[in-house]
C-alpha cells in the first residue's frame, strides 16, 4: 500500500540528543491533532502518494544512514509501520518523531522513538495516550515543548507519575517565540529536573519559516 508522504528532504537533525546529526527526513503527509503552536500546517493534507519502494529509491539518492519519519503525525497512516520495518531491514539507523496520541506497540524495536507528549498550552494535552510509556525503550527520547510555567508544572508532575526518567532521556524545549528559555533553564535546575534543555536549532540557523530543516 501506498504512503501520503509530504516532502523528502536532506538536513541536519535539529532536535533530540541526537542534534547536528545528517539525517534523511521523510515527511508523511496527516495529522489527527491540531497544536496551537504547529509549524508543521503545510503536512496536514498536502502530498503525494508513494510506493516504499520509491521512498527507498529517493532516500537512496543521499549517502545518509540516518533517516528520521515524522510529520504530521506519522503513525496516523498505518502503513508506516512497514515503512519503517522496510528501512530497519535496510539497515538504516530509523528515529521516528511522533506526537504521544497514538500506540507505539507496533513500531520496529529498532526504531528510536521521540514522543512529543502534548503540554496544556498546546491544546491538545487530553489527546495523549500514557499507555506509550510502556512501550518505550531506554534508547527513545520524550520530549515536552514548553509554553509556560503551568507547562513546566504539568510535565514535571508527568516526569514523576509516570516514572519517565527512569524510562529514557527526557528533553524540554521552549514553544518557539513564546517564552524566553532562560526562564526554562531556571526552573530546571531550581527543580533539579532530570531533562536535557535543547533549542530547535533548525530554527536558529534558518529563519523559523523555513521548512526544509
Ligand atoms: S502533532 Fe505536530 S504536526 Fe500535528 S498539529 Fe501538533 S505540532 Fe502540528
Amino acid at each position: 500500500m501506498p504512503l501520503k508522504v509530504n516532502e523528502i528532504y536532506y538536513s541536519v537533525q535539529g532536535e533530540s540528543t541526537h542534534t547536528g546529526r545528517p539525517c534523511i527526513f521523510v515527511r508523511l503527509t496527516y495529522c489527527n491533532l491540531r497544536c496551537s503552536y504547529c509549524d508543521t500546517e503545510y503536512a496536514f493534507y498536502e502530498g503525494e502518494y508513494m510506493e516504499i519502494s520509491d521512498i527507498l529509491d529517493k532516500i537512496a539518492d543521499w549517502n545518509c544512514n540516518l533517516v528520521e519519519v515524522t510529520g504530521g503525525e506519522p503513525l496516523f497512516q498505518p502503513e508506516c509501520i512497514e515503512l519503517l520495518e522496510s528501512l530497519v531491514e535496510n539497515k538504516y539507523e530509523v528515529m521516528l518523531e511522533t506526537g504521544g496520541s497514538l500506540p507505539i506497540s507496533k513500531v520496529p524495536p529498532a526504531v528510536i522513538k521521540i514522543v512529543d507528549f502534548k503540554c496544556p498550552s498546546s491544546g491538545m494535552e487530553k489527546k495523549n495516550n500514557w499507555q506509550i510509556v510502556d512501550d518505550l525503550q531506554p534508547h527513545d527520547e520524550v520530549k515536552f515543548v514548553i509554553g509556560s510555567r503551568a507547562d513546566f508544572d504539568w510535565a514535571k508532575e508527568k516526569i514523576f507519575h509516570y516514572k519517565l526518567d527512569k524510562k529514557c532521556t527526557l528533553l524540554m524545549s521552549p514553544t518557539f517565540g513564546e517564552i524566553d528559555p532562560q526562564n526554562i533553564v531556571e526552573w530546571i535546575l531550581a527543580e533539579n529536573l532530570p531533562v536535557r534543555m535543547q533549542l530547535q536549532m533548525h530554527k536558529v540557523i534558518w529563519s523559523p519559516e523555513t521548512q526544509k530543516v
